[in-house]
């Protein structure tokens, strides 16, 4: 099994992501061509470091590279301003000037914090994502969006910045708890609903098997990255067909938003529940058959993730309640909402032709 490479086509801003097992280790020689001197700044989280710094720090040893690490608390509250400032600031104190390379060696909390301190620092310097949750190597760790939270709501401040490279371990997903590996599938499958029937079919034979199989996860996030890297490079700042990555997102954000970005419900199992409902609502839209939100609940729960509303623990608002959270989202232009439906698995669109009327219902059903 050797490594994958799937380009980004974005002209001057194009690069790689590379996939395959052990990349870590050989991270220095990967990383050297970039370098204009022999020195990597890195920023990681202390669970990350604690499980696979020293593996990372060996690696650009073994090429000569100079290795300065900074530890972050792990979790989402890292990515704001407090962290933030102390990013830049370190990486400022290591001395790191317009030609150097950073590195963010995380899941996507990492990624998307260091990501928008390298698009600040010095007006811009190039950075490095090794990401290591399913979630960031399927998904936040390519097309470039960084950015961090505010007290006003999430991902509200930040900058589109390219990675100049993304290295996908597949070996480093062994560490990752069953949890976190489930919801970066709730991404997985989203690309299987949003723009390939095969992969999806592939998906229900193979996801079960995904966790333990190296190669077999290995084909599931080249095949997700691909399928990023194609809508990315088609519509790189989201004003068109980008919208797609957002399938079952308009649920996901609300429900979201009702629990408090807690660890009732973690992004990626929002965003299966949010798959599930908009197959549902696609099919009493009349836009698709009975049969395709019946195998995505299907496939989901066989995987053991949260398919339903009700396997969210603890309360939650009202259907008009969680309507009004999903219209405060930022897909919502001109107050019309938004959605991603689908006349198919694997036939994804975007429109704003739903009336509200409709969610609500659906909503009012899913919260009974
Ligand atoms: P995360 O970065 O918080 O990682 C989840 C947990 O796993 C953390 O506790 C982390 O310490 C731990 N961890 C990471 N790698 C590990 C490993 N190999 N072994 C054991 N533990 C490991 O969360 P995430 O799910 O990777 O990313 C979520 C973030 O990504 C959110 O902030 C979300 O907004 C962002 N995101 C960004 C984009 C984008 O396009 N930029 C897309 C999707 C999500
Ligand atoms: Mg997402």
């Amino acid at each position: 099994m050797g490594v994958d490479v799937v380009p980004v086509a974005l002209g001057d801003r194009a690069y790689e992501v590379r996939i395959g097992a052990g990349l870590i280790d050989r991270a220095g020689a990967e990383i050297a061509p970039l370098l204009r001197r022999k020195k990597v700044a890195v920023i990681t989280d202390e669970t990350v470091a604690s499980l696979h710094l020293l593996r990372l720090a060996e690696a650009f040893s073994a090429q000569g590279i100079t290795m300065t690490a900074l530890s972050l608390p792990p979790g989402e509250a890292t990515k704001g301003w407090p962290q933030f400032a102390r990013s830049v600031e370190w990486l400022l104190d290591s001395q790191v000037e317009r030609r150097d390379v950073v590195v963010a060696f995380g899941g996507g909390v990492v990624g998307d914090l260091v990501g928008f301190a390298s698009a600040v620092l010095r007006r811009g310097v190039r950075f490095v994502q090794i990401p290591t949750t399913l979630l960031s190597q399927v998904d936040s760790s390519v097309g470039g969006k960084t950015g961090i939270n505010t007290a006003q709501g999430k991902n509200l401040v930040g900058a589109f910045h390219q990675p100049s490279l993304v290295l996908a371990d597949i070996d480093v997903l062994d560490t990752l708890p069953a949890r976190d590996f489930l919801a970066g599938y709730g991404e997985v499958v989203k690309y299987g609903l949003l723009g390939d029937a095969a992969f999806f079919d592939w998906l229900e034979v193979n996801g079960p098997s995904l966790r333990r199989d190296a190669g077999l996860r290995q084909h599931a996030v080249v095949r997700s990255v691909q399928m990023k890297a194609e809508i990315v490079a088609r519509d790189e700042h989201e004003e068109g067909d980008r919208a797609l990555l957002n399938l079952g997102h308009t649920f996901c954000h609300a429900l979201e938003k009702a629990t408090g970005y807690s660890d009732r419900l973690l992004h990626g199992e929002g965003v299966a529940i949010g798959c599930a409902l908009a197959f549902e609502l696609s099919q009493r839209l009349g836009l698709c058959a009975q049969e395709a939100p019946s195998r995505v609940r299907a496939h989901l729960k066989a995987m053991g993730t949260k398919v339903d509303i009700a396997d969210i623990p603890g309360d939650l608002p009202g259907a008009e309640a969680l309507l009004g959270l999903m219209a405060q989202d930022k897909k919502v232009i001109d107050g019309t909402l938004r959605f991603i439906l689908a006349r198919g698995i694997g036939q994804a669109f975007v429109t704003s032709e739903v009336p509200g009327e409709m969610v609500k219902s659906l909503l009012v059903e899913a919260l009974r």
